[in-house]
């Protein structure tokens, strides 16, 4: 880990979305921030008194085209200035904010520095704007180093409306409100109000005996499916046919069930020995799966379906991705996939630590 420097440096990665847009004065219409003229559209940035920087992708995208080449941007960038700034403000629109947060997590393994995503639901450049708020914060909480000069969240975070969370357990909730993420099963890393307060025992430390390490390896072989009642077997056994794929995310209802119909068994059983990685996640946003308790979650159990614990969808499809994208053995993905890798699932054994992805 380097030395922090006395003034605090922070990298600011825009990649797009609302909170970079401005009100066109003479069409109305909103049109992308020249982040050269950041301080003037922000002067409050003075009185920091950090060196803060900017990177911008170019051009700057709706997160709805985010794909995994700009999460490995994105990580390229991170890398390339890793040893220059004491911490990264991701700016990204909210539509696909979680994925990113949930992607990079996995992507920066044993990171020592903190990267907090934030972005907007109105343009930074409008009167009623979350966007100041929720950049300064972010910012602020880049800089937060402990009495020890440490950084106070070394954690892929995602801050919005007053709450720093875990960027692997958010979820975008509200298409209208502020309020935009939650992160069900997992407490917020800190609170924002008069002061900061952070959760300190709730933030992840890196391994001080390893480095930090960038990953770039993502396989996209993956599908999800959501079970509903009346889901047809011709149309689901269609799907699942599919050339190539490796990993299947069950959306199961409640603590991980699904319906008892044994053409449904069979297509898993007959996935799973072909190599396919199958997991059970809940459609319920708050709780977790437990195979074991319903007759209906067991029979997916013995079909070799592995459990999701408590994950979210976005962090349960990058994880599952960035696994696959490493070529590791059947054996290996679901040993990772049963254990928290980036504090993204809670499970008996979190005890056990950080398990290193290579
Ligand atoms: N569609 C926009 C995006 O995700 C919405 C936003 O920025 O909040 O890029």
């Amino acid at each position: 880990m380097n030395t922090p420097t006395l003034v605090p440096s922070i990298l600011i990665i825009y990649t797009g979305g609302t909170i970079g847009m401005m009100e066109n004065p003479e069409t109305g219409a909103l049109e992308n921030f020249d982040w050269e003229q950041l301080r003037h559209h922000v002067p409050e940035l003075k009185r920091f008194g950090y060196r803060i920087d900017t990177q911008s992708f170019d051009p700057p995208i709706d997160s709805s085209n985010m794909t995994p080449c700009d999460w490995q941007k994105i990580v390229h960038i991170i890398e390339d200035h890793y040893e220059q700034y004491d911490g990264f403000v991701v700016l990204h629109g909210t539509d696909t904010m979680a994925y990113t947060a949930s992607a990079l997590s996995f992507m920066l393994e044993n990171l020592s520095k903190p990267v907090v995503f934030t972005g907007s639901q109105l343009p930074i450049g409008q009167l009623r704007t979350d966007g100041k708020e929720n950049l300064l914060t972010a910012i602020e909480i880049a800089a937060a180093r402990d009495e020890k000069g440490r950084p106070i969240v070394p954690e892929v975070c995602l801050f919005f409306e007053n709450k720093l969370m875990r960027g692997n357990r958010t979820t975008k909730i509200n298409a209208e409100g502020f309020n935009a993420f939650r992160s069900y099963n997992f407490p917020p890393l800190a609170t924002a109000g008069i002061h900061i307060r952070y959760e300190r025992q709730l933030i992840r430390r890196p391994d001080p005996a390893r480095p930090f390490k960038p990953h770039y390896l993502v396989d996209t072989n993956v599908l999800i499916l959501t079970l509903f009642p009346g889901i047809r077997r011709d149309f689901v056994e269609h799907v699942v046919r599919v050339k190539g794929l490796k990993g299947l995310i069950l959306k199961t209802y409640g603590a991980g069930n699904a319906p008892q119909e044994p053409w449904l068994v069979d297509q898993l059983k007959a996935l799973r020995k072909q190599g396919v990685i199958l997991v059970n996640i809940t459609q319920c946003s708050l709780g977790t799966v437990e195979m074991r308790r319903y007759g209906t979650g067991l029979q997916l159990l013995e079909a070799g379906v592995i459990n999701g614990y408590d994950s979210t969808l976005e962090s349960m499809v990058t994880k599952l991705m960035v696994l696959l994208g490493h070529g590791y053995s059947t054996d290996e993905v679901e040993r990772l996939m049963n254990a928290s890798v980036a504090g993204e699932i809670t499970t008996d054994e979190l005890a056990t630590g950080i398990p290193a992805i290579h």
